[in-house]
């Protein structure tokens, strides 16, 4: 304690001290102020060394008032007179020349007559005191502050922090303050907080960079920055007055306190420079601790994450004592209770196979420090880890740490690149090819590395192979290509080829030859890296495959059948030379031509809907088909057509073979026609009886006639009936001749629909009155139904006449025998959906059963020679066929019955 503050103990003490022990008015009168006074407290005079600092001096004529020399608050201290005074501590403020009071305190003493009032200055005391009670307030703000932040959680720190520079700002009238810390580089300071009151100008923002121009400071106490002084800090303090304190930690400035336009001696003064250290350190001590602390928090939290991720944690070895201490995100990962552990617990979570030796590793770790770095499966599951360990620090401290890595990703992908490149070898091994690099020595290749499939594919190894030997292998017709390859390969950089080479049992293999040339950085070659692969087969299939095709060139061009293809629409895309020939052209001169064009429209409608029937199950189509050549007759061709079919089943092409057909159909029509002829001429006996019946008719009438006409009894209306008569037979016999005449044309080329009705009708015409002249009865019924069948009405006609003419005769020929046979032939129709029948039936007795089945047989007659031909029922059976239809017979219990069935033909329907 001061000797001030002694004084000033002493002082507080508030007794007056006793009167007997008053100090000696000399020594005291040498220190203060002595105020003499009479009894009215009128000044008599002043002695003492303070007289001289008082503003009034005491002139010697007047006695002023001790009141007078009173400052106002002091004039009030006092009343009365100074007998009044005595016994009391009087603290007395005077006015001073200096212009602050002098603070004085003292006490009046009785002399003799008068009164003594001896003072003493206690301004320094006072003072003090002042001061004190400050630095106990700044430091109860200091600490309060500090507390404050250390108190807080993390998340509240910054408004924490922002409340207390507030609080700062208004306790000590600093319009702006703020915080400084090292930017995160630890480059150059930075405003971490500030806070401005609303008047005060907006020097700062946080964040904001300040550079290192505080680093020019002296950073051991609060610096004064009057304006201009520091340039550097110019744009800091916004060229105002600033101030700046220091925050020391042990690593020298970490943290400035800025007070902005803030003329600090004015304002604050008793602010000492302790305490704005304190202050500093109040605020940024706490605040870069807790920052710390997040910083710390924030790289744990990453840390723990980081591990989780990687299914990685630190490990740490103590070798004394023989344990284990895991990161406790990895002792999770590996399923341990506890996170410390012996090291055997640890080693025994390992896999047997690598246990020992990742202990050996450890041993070294241990013993030499040797950096520990294992791949390790665990035991109890298919897991990897990549151990990495080192020793740290020396001696006491050394401390072993390490850390384990999950790299079964990289361990899986490693096995199963690996099993891939073992599938690769065995896949180049055992295929038909051979990976071959020929190396590049002064302008010629030499074989330095082959695939082991070299072995299997020609037997030989890279021995066999030395310089020279390989273009001894080529086979020998080859060898130019081989030596053209090489010229090539190093001319042009790559090359492709077909060679031949010899095999160890000294066969040869065709090789496609693919290579390329590597250059090193100067374009020079350094390597070719090739491929061979054995295409014998395929060579060869090849060569096959184009024999085949010549031979089946050669096959279809001297066939004599016609061979061609055709698009759907009926263009030949190809022909062979019959084809050609038929057509009086050349073979070239075909694609292009349209087969449709060498048909009527009806028959290239019914080719067409021909070909609209084949389908990828069904491709095949044969049959007859009618063309009609440029200025030739009819020709007739056997037509096979098979269609080729993509895989969605539309027609692509049709292939097609033909015959031609039209000598013989021209022999058939021949034949047909002869057997009508034959008919006709069988028919002429019942023809002249047709004939002859209107011709008899008409004698009658002109006999009779001409009788009247002589006994003169003729009246018009009896000529009239005569003649009408007569006119009428003559249509009869004119109908007759007609209807033969028709009948004895050639039938038509091509088929026409007709009902077959008028066919039953027409025979009947030429053959009805004969049968009944012969006494053979005709019973027709039910064919007048509509139908229609595709054909020729003639020939249909010329069938119905032999099956009649052929009853007739076996009529005939039963009633030679049987004189009581009443004859007769029954013709008859019915029909179902799809077919007609037309029925003959006779009760001749019938055909022999043996001889049932060769009737239909061309020549087959059981008739007298030169009466019978034997054609009739063949030639019928012909026509009928040719129509679609069947003639069959069988026997009735009392003669034969023949059946005509014919196909009905529907206008949509597709007929050949
Ligand atoms: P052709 O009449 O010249 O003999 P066809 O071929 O017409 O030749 O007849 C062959 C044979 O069939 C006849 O010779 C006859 O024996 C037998 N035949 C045909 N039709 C009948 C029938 N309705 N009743 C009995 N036999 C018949």
């Amino acid at each position: 304690m001061s000797s001030a503050d002694k004084l000033f103990g002493r002082l507080l003490n508030r007794h007056p001290p006793p009167q007997q022990v008053a100090p000696a008015p000399l020594s005291v009168r040498s220190v203060g102020l002595q105020v003499h006074l009479n009894a009215e407290g009128q000044v008599t005079h002043l002695t003492g060394p303070l007289r001289h600092a008082l503003a009034q001096q005491l002139p010697a004529a007047q006695m002023p008032h001790l009141l007078e020399l009173l400052m106002p608050h002091s004039q009030l201290a006092i009343e009365g007179t100074p007998a009044d005074w005595q016994g009391q501590i009087l603290d007395l403020d005077f006015y001073s020349l200096s212009g602050h009071p002098l603070q004085l305190r003292g006490w009046v003493q009785p002399l003799a007559d008068a009164w003594l009032l001896q003072l003493l200055d206690i301004g320094d005391l006072l003072l003090e005191r002042q001061q004190a009670r400050s630095r106990e307030q700044y430091q109860f703000l200091a600490a309060q502050i500090g507390e404050q932040l250390r108190r807080c959680s993390l998340t509240r720190l910054p408004d924490v922090l922002m409340e207390q520079l507030q609080g700062l700002s208004q306790r000590l009238q600093t319009p702006c303050v703020a915080i400084a810390l090292l930017d995160e580089q630890e480059q150059g300071w930075q405003i971490h907080q500030h806070y401005a009151a609303f008047d005060a100008p907006g020097l700062w923002h946080n964040g904001q960079r300040l550079g290192t121009g505080l680093d020019s400071l002296n950073g051991s106490a609060p610096q004064h920055l009057p304006p201009g002084e520091h340039p550097r800090l110019q744009s800091t303090f916004g060229n105002a007055e600033g101030f700046a304190v220091p925050y020391h930690d042990a690593q020298g400035v970490a943290a400035w306190l800025l007070c902005g336009s803030y003329p600090v001696q004015q304002r604050a003064p008793d602010v000492s420079e302790r305490d704005w250290l304190q202050f500093a350190a109040a605020l940024a001590g706490p605040l870069l601790e807790r920052l710390r602390e997040h910083r710390h928090h924030l790289q744990l939290e990453q840390l723990e994450s980081l591990q989780d991720l990687l299914g990685a944690g630190w490990w740490e070895l103590f070798s004394e004592r023989d344990e284990v201490q895991l990161a406790p995100s990895l002792a999770i990962l590996l399923n341990l209770e506890s996170a410390r552990m012996p090291l055997h617990d640890w080693l025994d979570e390992i896999h047997p196979a690598d246990r020992e030796e990742l202990n050996s590793r450890l041993q070294d770790l241990q013993n030499e420090g040797k950096p520990l770095l294992l791949c390790v499966r665990l035991a109890h599951a298919p897991i990897w880890y990549r151990l990495q360990g080192q020793a740290l620090g020396v001696g006491t401290h050394r401390r072993l740490v390490g850390f384990m890595l999950d790299i079964s990703d990289i361990k899986n992908q490693q096995q199963h690149a690996a099993a891939a490149h073992a599938r690769l070898d065995n896949l180049i091994a055992s295929s038909p090819a051979v990976i071959y690099v020929q190396r590049y020595v002064e302008g010629a290749l030499q074989p330095t590395f082959f695939s082991d499939s070299l072995l299997p594919l020609l037997g030989w190894t890279l021995a066999d192979c030395a310089a020279g030997a390989l273009a001894e292998r080529v086979h020998p017709e080859d060898r130019d290509r081989y030596f053209e390859r090489t010229r090539q390969l190093l001319r042009e950089g790559s090359v492709r080829a077909r060679y031949r080479l010899r095999d160890s049992h000294g066969d040869y293999h065709w090789l496609l030859d693919e290579a390329k040339l590597l250059r090193d950085d100067l374009g020079l070659p350094v390597e070719a890296v090739g491929l061979w692969l054995d295409v014998t087969e395929a060579t060869l299939a090849a060569e096959q495959v184009k024999q085949s095709e010549e031979r089946y060139r050669i096959l279809v061009e001297d066939s004599p059948a016609m061979i061609c293809r055709y698009r759907p629409d009926l263009t030949l895309t190809f022909g062979n030379r019959p084809l050609a020939t038929y057509m009086e052209c050349s073979p070239e001169q075909l694609p292009g031509m349209n087969l449709g064009s060498w048909m009527s429209q009806q028959q290239r409608e019914t080719f067409l809907q021909r070909l609209g029937q084949l389908s990828p199950e069904y491709p095949v189509s044969t049959a007859e088909i009618n063309l009609q050549l440029p200025g030739r007759e009819h020709a007739w061709w056997v037509w096979s057509d098979r269609g080729v079919f993509d895989d969605q089943g539309h027609l692509l092409e049709i292939q097609a073979v033909g015959r031609d057909n039209t000598e013989v159909r021209r022999s058939q029509q021949q034949l047909t026609q002869s057997a009508k002829m034959a008919t006709l001429g069988e028919m002429a006996t019942g023809l002249a009886h047709e004939i002859n019946q209107p011709l008899n008719v008409m004698r009658m009438a002109i006999v009779n006639v001409l009788k009247r006409l002589s006994n003169g009894d003729v009246q018009v209306d009896y000529l009239t009936d005569k003649l009408n008569r007569i006119d009428a037979q003559v249509q009869r016999a004119v109908r007759v001749v007609d209807h033969m005449r028709v009948f004895g044309r050639r039938s038509e080329i091509e088929q026409h629909p007709f009902n077959p009705a008028h066919a039953i009708e027409g025979t009947l015409s030429l053959l009805a009155e004969g049968m009944r002249g012969k006494g053979v009865d005709l019973r027709v019924s039910e064919t007048g139904f509509e139908v229609q069948v595709r054909g020729y009405v003639d020939q249909l006609e010329q069938v119905l006449i032999n099956l009649m003419v052929n009853a007739r005769d076996a009529l005939l020929s039963k009633r030679e025998t049987d004189r009581e046979l009443k004859p007769w032939i029954s013709v008859y129709a019915d029909r179902d959906q799809q077919s007609v029948r037309l029925w003959v039936e006779d009760n001749g007795g019938g055909i022999d059963p043996r001889l049932l089945e060769r009737i239909f047989e061309p020549f087959f007659t059981t008739k007298p020679v030169g009466v019978g031909t034997g054609l009739g029922l063949s030639v019928s059976y012909g026509i009928v066929d040719n129509m679609g239809g069947r003639l069959s017979v069988s026997n009735s219990a009392e003669g034969a019955r023949f059946c005509i069935e014919l196909p009905i033909y529907q206008e949509d329907q597709i007929t050949r």
